[in-house]
């Protein structure tokens, strides 16, 4: 079975809106083992609505809409694909029901429009819709199928979630239980791990192995099938097993955590405090370490540091430091860590220095950063990078380095 995603919807065509629903039914599509061979993308037209789904229902099988489902005259997605099936358009008292509860829940005036929202193509099972009003369905002919799902991000991708993904199932008359994992790699390149264990890549089918590289971090997803719950994890657990003898230095974690996260699961387990000075990262680490809930208490504070007579003044990097050694030296970088937990009274001093870009400093190249890393009752380490990107790819992978510096 073969898909195809019709995004309907001008604002996409304007550039107002970047498809992500393309992107989050693809992938989901793709652990399903489903092929999408098209995306579509259409505006508020009738006309060209059709078109676009006679074009489709040519080379794909199941046809999957999102967007104009809701209750304005530009959404049409739902009145087209009926004229052209052949449908009646039915009111569906449940969907009603449930929408009458959505206002008087959100205490809004019910308009006669959207009552609009609640007709159904006849013949088509529903997708309640949890997160908004319009329901969204699954219609099954003989030919084609046709899924629609409503515009908004955080209406569609639970109601896929919960109602579609068991409809595709079903109709892949496909049983099996179906498991996946992340796992999360920082400090290897996205090509050097796949040719650690290409061949692994090469000869699984089940569980699968997708790689995704992002911002100096290389994720693998496992998915794997079987009837059985329990195969289905024993089979995910060898292949992961494979993987990490032999790229497991660099695993750091599984599924949705970052390193930010880990490294502060670590400091709160080992009951420790952080400060933090930082010059070219301008209050990223701490920006990022905050946003974690609960985590606040653990960082007593830092200095964006971004002058020399700020880490001269306030850090007291010595003036001999400053001009001998330059601000971006590893000696720089020992005085910021050492000094900012003596100053804010912390166990753990991390600083950042370096060059983000566009232009050299100190006769250092774009990319070069220092960071130190001051833990009470131990030596101060220094770590050198050369980073490569944009001065914002910079800035974030410091940050993320600087993470991976105190874990390990
Ligand atoms: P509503 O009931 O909100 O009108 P709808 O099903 O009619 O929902 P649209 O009117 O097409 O959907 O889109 C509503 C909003 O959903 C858009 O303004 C946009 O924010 C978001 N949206 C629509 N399509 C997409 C898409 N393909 N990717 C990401 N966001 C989208
Ligand atoms: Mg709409």
């Amino acid at each position: 079975m073969n898909a195809e995603i019709i995004a309907v919807g001008s604002e996409l065509l304007l550039g107002q809106i970047i498809n992500t629903n393309a992107r989050f039914l693809s992938q989901q599509l793709a652990e399903l083992g489903v092929n999408v061979f098209y995306h579509t993308c259409v505006g508020d037209n009738p006309d060209r609505l059709k078109e676009a789904i006679e074009i489709a229902e040519k080379r794909s099988d199941i046809l999957i809409f999102t967007g104009g489902l809701g209750p304005t005259k530009d959404d049409l997605t739902k009145e087209t694909i009926a004229k052209h099936v052949n449908k009646q358009l039915i009111m569906n008292e449940e969907a009603l029901h449930s929408i009458k509860l959505y206002f008087e829940r959100t205490k809004r005036q019910m308009t006669e429009n959207n009552k609009k929202q609640a007709i159904v193509l006849e013949d088509a099972h529903i997708f309640p819709n949890e997160h908004g009003m319009a329901p969204g369905m699954l219609l099954d002919t003989e030919k084609n199928k046709y899924m629609l799902l409503p515009g908004p991000p955080k209406e569609m991708e639970p109601m896929f979630l919960k109602y579609g993904y068991q409809a595709i199932r079903t109709l892949l008359k496909e049983d099996d239980v179906i498991v996946s994992r992340v796992l999360r790699f920082f400090g290897i390149g996205e090509a050097m791990l796949e040719t650690e264990i290409e061949d692994l890549i090469d000869a699984q089918s089940n569980p699968t192995i997708a790689p995704l590289a992002s911002d100096g971090e290389v994720t693998l997803r496992l998915t794997a099938k079987h009837k059985q719950m329990e195969t289905a994890l024993s089979l995910l657990g060898e292949t992961e097993e494979q993987i990490l003898s032999r790229v497991g230095e660099y695993f750091y974690g599984y599924d949705e955590t970052s390193l930010m996260h880990e490294l502060i699961k670590q400091i709160k387990e080992q009951k420790l405090t952080i400060a933090c000075a930082e010059s070219l990262t301008g209050g990223m680490f701490q920006q990022e370490f905050t946003a974690v809930p609960g985590a606040g208490v653990l960082l007593k504070g830092g200095v964006v540091c971004y002058t020399n007579e700020v880490k001269e003044t306030v850090l007291k990097v010595r003036r001999e430091t400053i001009e001998e050694m330059g601000v971006v030296s590893r000696q720089c970088a020992q005085e910021l860590a050492e000094n900012i937990a003596i100053l804010m009274n912390a166990d753990i001093g991390i600083s950042f220095t370096g060059v983000a870009g566009p232009d050299e400093l100190e006769g250092n190249p774009v990319g070069t950063v220092y960071m130190g890393l001051s833990i009470k009752g131990q030596p101060t380490r220094v770590e050198k990078l050369n980073l490569g990107g944009t001065r914002e790819a910079i800035r974030v992978k410091s940050v993320k380095y600087g993470c991976h510096f105190l874990i390990n």
